[in-house]
């Protein structure tokens, strides 16, 4: 079967709910068993992870079960477990399969905040951290130590968009006996396929083009047969769950996630077009463009990009980028991304391992109004800063 006609199936058994199209919202704690026998017989089911079996609210409902296995499928991973936030998702990743004494090595484009987790927490629990250069591809094997466990890769990086070469960091991960642990957000489950290309963890933050709505915080980990026990039990021993309503916003989103990403990327991309020309700019950061650094391992490893990118500016005052920015009117002012509408924020990189000199930055996320429309808004943007710029000059 083609993949939008999985999207749409995935999860799905109408006939254990009345036919009811929709795995309804299951709210609940307390499952109740009729008889001793039962009781006992919902343990076992439960614990060799039997399908919708469970025997508490916070080892999830119907409800739940519906999302896991519809993004199991999807990511192509053994199974899926649900989180209240994509950083919960990642953090408890990386907790399940660390201890005192071992090694992480951590690219230096992850989502900051995992970075922060690892090495604020796990630091003082005596995991030790090195960050590397995203484009270090198979020159991993220079920074393996004998006690290094995961790798960690994220692609594109965040804000900065760098492409990893994650099929030759993870055979040289595998070589070494650690896990590659990866960030998949910007691919979605459509656009590529972690399992398929080596990795042995997958996170999603749910809260971006899964949710699709900006109405809801959620997260995924999805992996494979060998580390699901230890994923598991994580999990459960920090007693990670989701709650319904979020998680049947999820799956109500997932539905329609095919379509909605095939707008992001063709908007996006004519917006990344269009700005690659401007005299304000100084470089796009999006993978699909062909004079972006990665675009040749985008092209090999990707099917596709959402609309989320990276626009550099020629140097400008800070009022000019003000002015800029505040002259936007179809784009918010925000974090967070994947929602139907579009946003803009300035950023500053957090970088160790790898310099970064794109300055002034703003991360764009294309959204699903019209990509003309979005046009003539940055159209507007770019005058307000030039007119600032003037001023400057004659002052
Ligand atoms: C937003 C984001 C996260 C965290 O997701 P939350 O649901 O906000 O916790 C993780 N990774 C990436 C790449 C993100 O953009």
């Amino acid at each position: 079967m083609k993949e939008n006609t999985r999207l749409v199936l995935a999860g799905r058994h109408p006939e254990q709910f009345a036919g009811v199209v929709n795995t309804p919202v299951f709210r609940g704690s307390t499952i109740l068993s009729r008889t001793m026998a039962e009781w006992e017989d919902r343990k076992k089911r439960r614990s060799r992870d039997e399908h919708g079996a469970t025997t508490y609210g916070r080892f999830g409902t119907p409800t739940h079960h519906a999302l896991q296995e519809a993004l199991a499928e999807l990511e192509g991973g053994h199974r899926s477990l649900l989180f209240p936030s994509g950083l919960a998702a990642g953090i408890t990743a990386l907790t399940a399969l660390l201890k005192a004494g071992d090694h992480v090595l951590m690219t230096d484009s992850a989502y900051s905040p995992t970075r922060t987790f690892l090495l604020r927490v796990l630091g003082r629990f005596g995991v030790e951290t090195t960050i590397y250069d995203p484009t270090i591809g198979a020159g991993i094997e220079a920074l393996m130590q004998p006690n290094t466990r995961v790798v960690y890769v994220e692609s594109p990086g965040s804000e900065t968009f760098e492409i990893q070469d994650v099929p030759a960091i993870a055979a040289v991960a595998h070589k070494h006996g650690a896990r590659v642990v990866m960030d998949n957000t910007w691919g979605t489950p459509l656009f590529f396929k972690p399992f398929a290309h080596g990795v042995d963890v997958s996170i999603q933050a749910a809260t971006k083009y899964i949710v699709g709505h900006s109405d809801a915080m959620l997260g995924v980990v999805t992996c494979n047969e060998e580390v699901w026990p230890q994923i598991k039990a994580t999990s459960q021993d920090l007693g990670q769950t989701a709650g319904p309503d979020d998680v049947y916003l999820a799956l109500r989103g997932l539905r329609t996630m095919a379509v909605r990403l095939k707008q992001h990327q063709a908007a996006g991309l004519q917006v990344a077009q269009w700005l690659q020309q401007r005299p304000e700019v100084e470089s796009v950061l999006h993978p699909a463009l062909p004079s972006h650094p990665g675009h040749t391992l985008w092209k090999r490893d990707f099917t596709g990009a959402c609309g989320l990118f990276a626009v550099i500016l020629k140097p400008c005052s800070r009022a000019a980028l003000e002015a800029m920015v505040d002259e936007l009117a179809l784009f918010g002012i925000g974090v967070s991304w994947g929602g139907y509408e579009s946003l803009v924020i300035p950023f500053t990189p957090e970088r160790t391992a790898s310099p970064w000199a794109g300055a002034p930055a703003l991360r764009l996320h294309i959204g699903l109004e019209d990509p003309e429309d979005l046009i003539a808004d940055l159209e507007r943007g770019f005058a307000a800063l030039s007119q600032t710029q003037a001023k400057e000059s004659a002052a």
